[in-house]
């Protein structure tokens, strides 16, 4: 590892300015930094990362101040077509500004890497530095989501949305499946991939995935896009001690875990750090919880339940039901959640970071998708890595104990334990040396030195 001494090319990042875009692009810049490389994080001013956690790198603000505002209107789609307009002139600022600098350090950008959603970052560099790519998702969720917008060859995914019709060429996904998110209107989705379509002129394409996960959808990749392909995942293994949150993580759920009796018997609920629920929900959860007899921890986040501040709408009794039999918090530290012996199940949004967490671990996942590429995860954990179950019903109080009881007490259970198992050893293999993500990290690297 190389960490001191002096460093050859600088390496601008550009990270999506959510909690799961800012994890794998801090975790890979961590990587790179390691192997010699200059980092410049470029950043919004809103969900902005803390500089104190990542004393090596250098940060640069793109200072769009609309941001706070934009994003409470609820319309995520429309926010980032705006930010991608608005942030391109300023980005460009900033560059020019490293540029200035960079001449006396001697430290000459060599590349760009920006999250997909920041696709104002890309062709603003283009003689002097390459510009890469980070899927945050996998690649099964960024190909779908690409196809069903149609090209000039037309496609018909679009009038089928929602249909339980499998899509053709994507087995096992459905036509519901396909990550048309909820955080907008399908025009603004579809505005929002033609934009992403369009604007794309990356020289290599990074993805926070292994190789085995998506084979079919990687040999596809591969047959479109003359691109350098590089699957480097799971980026956390190979930068396991970064802290990149942007919550107050609450320890003492460690404590509650160690205090259990059994191992592999707690469920572990989390949405993720968008994900919102109504009041009906939050008791429905609450009682199908409490109704069984397995034991949980719970992540509310402050604000995640609509009409709320936390849990102050929790039912009443449910308190004196659970007694010492369930621990609720704001903000977990999920990894650390995910690798104690104690935990045996993962209640989960289906979010990639959290789906990469949990399958490295060996923990089967009960799937409650929510919007984007949550359903195309969902449905390769139950239907291709058969490690979980999906809950696709309405979610009620019987519904969650008849998922939990499959999940935790049932035959069905013990296989798919059995199935979570055998992945996380096989991941464990693809991160060790000669490892295809291992491998594909140090090519990574090569590439981006010859640049
Ligand atoms: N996370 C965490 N503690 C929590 C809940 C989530 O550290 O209590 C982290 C989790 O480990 C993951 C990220 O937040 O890295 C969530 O990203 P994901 O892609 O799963 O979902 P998103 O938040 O983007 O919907």
């Amino acid at each position: 590892m190389k960490k001191q001494g002096k460093r050859s090319n600088r390496l601008v990042l550009v990270p999506g300015s959510f909690q799961g875009h800012l994890n794998p692009m801090l975790q890979l810049g961590t990587i790179l930094y390691s192997q010699g490389f200059s980092i410049t994080v470029a950043h919004t001013k809103f969900n902005s990362p803390n500089p104190s956690n990542h004393p090596d790198f250098n940060f640069l603000t793109i200072s769009y101040a609309a941001y706070d505002s934009e994003l409470s209107s609820g319309n995520i789609l429309a926010l980032i077509l705006r930010l991608n307009v608005n942030c391109k002139a300023l980005f460009q600022e900033c560059l020019a500004r490293l540029t200035e600098k960079q001449n006396s350090d001697e430290e000459k950008i060599s590349c760009i890497i920006y999250d997909e959603l920041m696709y104002f970052s890309s062709g603003g560099y283009r003689d002097e530095a390459s510009e890469h790519y980070l899927a945050h998702g996998g690649i099964t969720a960024f190909i779908s989501r690409d196809a069903t917008v149609p090209t000039s060859e037309g496609n018909n995914f679009l009038q089928g949305l929602g249909s339980k019709d499998l899509v053709p060429g994507f087995y096992p996904l459905r036509l519901k499946d396909l990550p048309f998110s909820k955080f907008g209107s399908l025009e603004t989705m579809t505005q929002v991939v033609k934009e992403l379509r369009n604007t794309r002129k990356s020289s290599a394409i990074i993805y926070n995935t292994i190789d085995f996960l998506e084979q079919s959808s990687l040999a596809r990749t591969l047959q479109q896009c003359h691109l350098p392909l590089f699957s480097i995942g799971p980026l956390h293994k190979f930068a396991p001690a970064l802290s990149t949150i942007l919550f107050d993580e609450d320890i003492s759920c460690m404590r509650w875990l160690d205090e259990q009796t059994n191992d592999n018997k707690i469920i572990y609920v989390s949405l993720g750090s968008i994900t919102q629920i109504d009041e009906n929900e939050l008791a429905e959860m609450a009682w199908g919880l409490a109704n069984k007899e397995s034991p949980f921890l719970w992540v509310v986040r402050s604000g995640s339940v609509r009409g709320s501040e936390w849990i102050e709408s929790l039912p009443e009794g449910f308190e004196e039901a659970i007694g010492q039999r369930g621990c609720i918090v704001k903000w977990a530290p999920q990894k650390k959640v995910l690798a104690h012996a104690k935990v045996g199940g993962f209640w989960s949004h289906c979010g990639w970071n959290s789906t990469m967490e949990s399958i490295s671990e060996g923990v089967p996942i009960i799937c409650r998708q929510n919007s984007g590429d949550q359903r195309v995860n969902g449905r390769y954990i139950s239907n291709v890595w058969r490690v979980g179950l999906e809950m696709e019903n309405e979610l009620n109080r019987r519904e969650v104990e008849r998922v939990v009881r499959r999940l935790m007490v049932d035959k069905e259970g013990l296989e798919i334990r059995q199935n979570a198992k055998e992945l996380k050893e096989k991941i464990q293999l693809c991160v060790r040396e000669d490892g295809s993500s291992y491998n594909s990290l140090n090519e990574l690297v090569k590439f981006i030195k010859s640049l």
